[in-house]
């Protein structure tokens, strides 16, 4: 079956073909550089998204303030993660690269501000 992957692993969004059989792939075109080959094997086997969104701030010149995971998890957690960082509120002031939740659901990923808030 030739399946379509569009890589996110770079600004370039390459548009891979890959002709797989029994989750095994048989062959792959499109992809400019080896990553998105891995892009498309890890997509196959393990999918695995990261966040951006946004936590509410208290006392802050804004009312909001973006974060982001420090590493991919499970696209099949991606929900259960929101509920968890929709559950953060902080107080300003915050900076960026601050540490809201260590080790989301357990997973090698934190979630961190990547923005300041006076
Ligand atoms: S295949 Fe390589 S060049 Fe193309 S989007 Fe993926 S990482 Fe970027």
């Amino acid at each position: 079956m030739l399946k379509e992957f569009t890589c996110i692993i770079c600004p370039n969004g390459c548009e891979i073909e890959a002709e797989i059989e029994n989750d095994i792939i048989q062959s792959m075109t499109g992809a400019a550089c080896p990553k998105g080959e891995n892009y498309v094997r890890q997509e196959i086997t393990d999918p695995q998204r990261n966040i951006a969104t946004s936590v509410l701030v208290k006392g802050g010149n804004l009312p909001l303030v973006s974060v982001r995971l420090t590493n991919p998890i499970p696209k099949a957690e991606i929900f259960r993660a929101m509920e968890e960082i929709k559950k953060v509120t902080v107080y300003a002031p915050v900076k960026a690269g601050t540490i809201l939740i260590k080790g989301i659901l357990g997973y090698n990923s934190d979630v961190i501000v990547t923005k300041n808030v006076e």
